[in-house]
């Protein structure tokens, strides 16, 4: 038996002891990870700093901190989202106890990404464990660091039997495909999300893809041109680019370009000094396979700030490429990287065209003053999130939906929705054995005269439902009566 084929063997034998179903329990699994978070910041953030030199302090407001708030809402609300959900009942089933009871799906196969290691593998398992799920814990290789980490320090502090972490790279990852999952939550690039995909549909195993693609930033002519670009600047060199939702692109008119060139230049200096390369709060490419990655997107653009770089180091200065072409090769992929390429387009309608052109993003940001072109971006546009003004900060809002539509994604979680994704919404209606003459109606033989009451209770619900409980026990019990009266006659 494989190291993987164990570990879901083992997930599954402890999900069906029962023990992850205790509400109890789920809040000691999440109260876990808070203490692991508090107990053990040094190796999350030395791993970090190995990984991509992050700071403390970054990896504190950027990986845990939104993990914490996480853990904090969950166990503050579980109750309530676990609880039977009442639903409205039709007049058919007005004397029956209908309600939604969400229960868990079983065992989850978590894939995580390395750009956000620790947010990105530990928030699917919160969502996972609130609902009652074993979940099998693959982090990314690529953060070699922070998946050691994860891997030796983890099951310290959490149910080792139930959530297990299993370190590897494609091919261990392609061997736990191989087993069968109730769920599969997986975060990384789109082209690997269809390979989860068709590994998942093998089994009919349901999929959250958590995926990235490029996401367009408009910027209106009508606008703060400053503090746009400040908000731009921080949304695109944060993790050095290396963020699904930063702002990919910039479009905007050919007029206001060498502005916006000159407020993204002011607030990369603002942010990161004269020498990015020496600030700490400037990371670094994860890789050098992706070093180079990136580097050959810059090839055939204008650069009109940084270009510098240091293959050895990881390094890309923050970079803006100017009057960039739809066909040039920093607009076919994903960047994933610190180079913000602008591309001039005659105003809104061109822009929203070429949005439209290309598969629905994972966010899509407009600057203006002006809300009828928020309004037309919103209505003429689709896209995981839509943000006005902003960059990023709709990541930590717990009340709102991550993911993406179309190429960018599928499926949803953060807060509530995370619950919800990974717990199966059984539909229950408890009947009493007695009021059998009403029921009497459905059976055969099915006459005009039954198919007539029918339309009227069924098509009149609505109507009915303004009635009043009383009033309908009434309709009900003449239903009855005439039910009999037919079958009798
Ligand atoms: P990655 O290389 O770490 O891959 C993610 C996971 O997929 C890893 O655990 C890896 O082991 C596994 N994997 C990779 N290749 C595989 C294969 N052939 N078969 C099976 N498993 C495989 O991450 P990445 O793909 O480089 O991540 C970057 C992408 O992820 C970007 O497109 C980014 O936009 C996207 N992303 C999305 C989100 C989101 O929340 N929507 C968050 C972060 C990153």
């Amino acid at each position: 038996m494989s190291r993987e084929e164990q570990a879901v063997a083992r997930a599954r034998k402890a999900f069906e002891t029962g023990r992850s179903k205790s509400l109890d329990y789920r809040i000691l699994q999440l109260r876990n990870i808070q203490r692991f978070i508090t107990e053990r910041q040094k190796e999350i953030s030395d791993a970090m700093r190995k990984d991509l030199h992050r700071s403390e302090v970054t990896t504190q407001i950027f990986e845990t901190l939104g993990v914490e708030h996480e853990i904090d809402l969950i166990t503050s609300k579980l109750k309530e989202w676990a609880a039977p959900r009442p639903v409205e009942k039709n007049v058919m089933t007005m004397m029956d106890t209908v309600y939604i009871q969400p229960e868990p799906l079983g065992v989850v196969l978590i894939i995580g990404a390395w750009n956000y290691p620790w947010a990105l593998t530990l928030q699917p398992l919160l969502g996972a464990i609130a609902a009652g799920n074993a979940a099998v814990i693959k982090p990314s290789e690529v953060s070699v660091h922070t998946a050691k980490v994860m891997e030796d320090l983890l099951p310290l502090y959490i149910d080792k039997e139930l959530y297990p972490v299993v370190n590897g790279g494609v091919p261990e990852t392609q061997e736990l495909l191989r087993h069968r999952f109730d769920h599969i939550f997986y975060t990384g690039s789109t082209m690997v999300g269809k390979v989860i995909m068709e590994a998942a549909a093998k089994h009919l195993t349901p999929v959250t893809l958590e995926l990235g693609g490029k996401s367009p930033c408009y910027i209106d002519k009508n606008c703060d041109l400053s503090t746009a670009c400040r908000r731009i600047a921080w949304g695109k060199y944060s993790n050095c680019g290396q963020i699904c939702i930063s702002p990919d692109y910039v479009l905007c008119e050919p007029s206001i370009q060498n502005q916006v060139i000159a407020e993204v230049k002011k607030a990369i200096k603002d942010f990161y000094t004269d020498n990015p390369k020496t600030c700490p709060d400037y990371g670094r490419i994860i890789n050098q396979r992706h070093f180079k990655r990136i580097m050959a997107m810059v090839e055939g653009s204008t650069i009109a700030a940084g270009g510098e770089n240091d293959e050895s180091a990881c390094y890309i200065a923050p970079t803006i490429l100017r009057d960039v072409k739809p066909e040039g090769k920093v607009m076919q992929d994903e960047i994933f990287g610190p180079l913000l390429p602008i591309m001039t387009v005659s105003g809104l309608d061109e822009a929203i065209k070429y949005i439209n052109k290309n598969e629905k993003p994972l966010a899509l940001y407009v600057f203006t003053h002006d809300n009828k072109v928020i309004q037309r971006v919103k209505e003429e546009t689709s896209s995981g999130a839509l943000l006005a003004n902003d960059c990023l900060v709709h990541y930590s809002v717990s009340s709102l939906p991550f993911g993406g539509v179309g190429h960018s994604g599928m499926g949803h979680y953060h807060g509530k929705f995370s619950f919800d994704q990974l717990s199966h919404m059984r539909a229950c209606l408890i009947k009493k054995l007695n009021m059998e003459g009403v029921n009497s109606m459905r059976y055969p033989p099915l006459t005009l005269n039954k198919l007539g009451w029918a339309r009227f209770f069924i098509l009149k619900s609505k109507d009915m439902g303004r009635i009043g409980r009383m009033a309908l026990v009434s309709v009900l019990a003449v239903m009855a009566a005439v039910v009999l009266q037919n079958l009798v006659f």
